[in-house]
């Protein structure tokens, strides 16, 4: 391995060498080659990372909020300048298609656009004469030291939730990337530099468990914003607020659909291909049930099958692949295992894509469109979170006992109905216990001027990422009462 491979961590301005005892290979899902190795940094290293953002925040907080979104203006145009670099970028070490890591792209640079707004976004109010000549005003003021800890599944997308936000609103911050996917901040924080942000306001370490626990348990970070898997996001909340720190943590999803008769079938084949299968189904708002009503079940498997039977799966950077691999030959196998464990629970295999080969990628984790059947609601297959392209189908006889079944999960990421009806997709709205509603879309992504509301096991906080959440969480309110004789 050359040494040009091992990636650095940047703090203060500058890129540092890790210290790091263990260091883990960056892997090209499709090809198995290596791409670079990452280290795991020791909690010295995020020691040094908070103390230098701390000392950063005094100048920083002081700096007019116009003159340091002028810094995310510059981030925007570099990032725009180096769009198709980093979606490549993502495709290498995450597997999706280069059009999915545009998708992606297009999303961080949004979330970048909508915190330049921060000179209104982070405005107060006021009361004048709440009492004769006193008057009273509410000023947000930024929390300090912020940390962001994501997950493989969007490498470039997920941070860009918050740290604009923190950044714009006066906060110095930390980024702690997935050890799975760490190139893309790489390339993110060298155009980070470019933009030349002062010292210490944006720093970057890499590593796995122990760098997440020495961010949790720092004293000098104030605030922590996690995406990831439900036990560990469940994990990183109680740690993080057991250490008196605010915490706004994603966690994972299972995510129905519900099909009605009355539903156009163009449409909804479309769309629950794009959201069950798009980026091999690794992402939160992935579809992974399927819950027809009525005479839907008919037709809904029929244009499902064709769908999942017909997906092009190939190597990401190729022309005209559809969908990738999955992240990892470990995650290839746990997938392939619950859907077995789908087949021993009573389901029916319609599209069975376990045992991919694409030829020219041998060594690639691939795991093809697969499509379950007649799965039961209480198995375990329709409850367990897959992170794979696999839909599993479930038929009800009424929109009644599918919301039931949608709200029986433990899960509140996202639910999706398809209809003609307005009756039913407001009873929908208005009953499902989910935070992301789709109505005839199959990936309901908020923009980044809302927030993205999960709910139940899928989201551990009181503030969720993007838009006016983003700023509550990243600002403390101060309220002053004046009077002047
Ligand atoms: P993960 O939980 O394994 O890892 C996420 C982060 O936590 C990584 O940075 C990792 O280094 C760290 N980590 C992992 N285990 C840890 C532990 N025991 N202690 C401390 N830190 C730990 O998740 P993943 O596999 O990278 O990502 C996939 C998951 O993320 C899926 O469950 C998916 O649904 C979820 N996700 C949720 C959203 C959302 O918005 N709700 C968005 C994207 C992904």
């Amino acid at each position: 391995m050359s040494t040009e491979t091992v990636l650095n961590n940047y703090i203060n301005n500058e890129w540092c060498r890790s210290n790091a005892s263990e260091y883990l290979d960056v892997t090209n899902p499709a090809t198995a080659e290596v791409l670079g190795v990452v280290p795991l940094s020791p909690s010295a290293e995020v020691d040094r990372a908070a103390q230098v953002a701390a000392d950063a925040l005094v100048e920083w907080r002081r700096t007019p909020a116009p003159d340091r979104v002028q810094y995310l203006f510059k981030l925007k145009n570099l990032l725009e300048a180096n769009f198709d670099d980093i979606a490549r970028t993502i495709t290498l070490e995450c597997g999706k298609t280069l059009d999915e890591s545009r998708g992606e792209m297009r999303r961080a640079i949004e979330n970048v656009e909508v915190a330049c707004g921060i000179p209104t976004l982070m405005q107060g109010y006021n009361l004048e004469d709440i009492a004769t000549g006193i008057d009273e005003i509410m000023i947000r003021q930024p929390v300090g030291v912020c940390a962001a800890i994501a997950p493989f599944n969007f490498p470039g997308m997920i941070t860009s939730w918050f740290m604009p936000y923190a950044v714009a609103c006066g906060n110095t911050y930390i980024v702690k990337p997935s050890e799975k996917v760490p190139l893309t901040m790489q390339k993110i924080f060298q155009l980070i530099e470019e933009t030349g942000l002062p010292q210490g306001v944006v720093n970057l370490v890499n590593g796995s468990e122990a760098t997440v626990n020495a961010i949790l348990d720092n004293p000098t970070i104030k605030a922590v914003s996690f995406v990831g898997s439900t036990p560990t996001a469940r994990y990183v909340y109680s740690r993080a607020t057991a250490n008196g720190k605010r915490a706004q943590c994603q966690g994972g999803a299972k995510n129905p659909i519900i099909v009605l008769p009355d539903a156009d079938a163009e449409m909804t084949q479309h769309a629950t291909t794009e959201s069950a299968y798009g980026c091999a189904g690794q992402r939160c708002l992935a579809a992974s049930l399927a819950v027809t009503v009525g005479e839907a079940r008919e037709w809904f498997t029929e244009v499902m099958t064709d769908a999942a039977e017909t997906r092009v799966v190939g190597y990401g950077l190729e022309e005209g692949v559809e969908m990738g691999p999955v992240i990892t030959p470990e995650s290839r196998s746990r997938i392939e295992g619950l859907i077995q464990k789908g087949l021993d629970e009573g389901a029916k295999i319609l599209v069975d894509g376990r045992n991919s080969q694409i030829p020219g990628y041998e060594n690639g984790n691939f795991v093809r469109p697969t499509l379950l059947g007649d799965v039961n609601p209480s198995s375990e297959i329709a409850k367990t979170e897959i992170f794979g392209p696999v839909l599993s189908a479930i038929h009800v006889d009424t929109i009644d006992d599918a919301i039931s079944l949608v709200n029986a999960g433990r899960y509140g990421n996202m639910a999706c109905l398809f209809t003609s009806s307005g009756a039913a997709a407001r009873k929908f709205r208005y009953e499902a216990e989910i935070g992301n509603i789709g109505i005839n879309l199959g990936v309901a992504a908020p923009m980044a001027f809302f927030p993205f509301s999960g709910w139940k096991d899928s989201f551990f906080g009181d503030m969720h990422g993007q838009g006016k959440d983003a700023v509550e969480f990243f600002t403390q309110k101060k309220v002053v009462v004046e009077r002047w004789a």
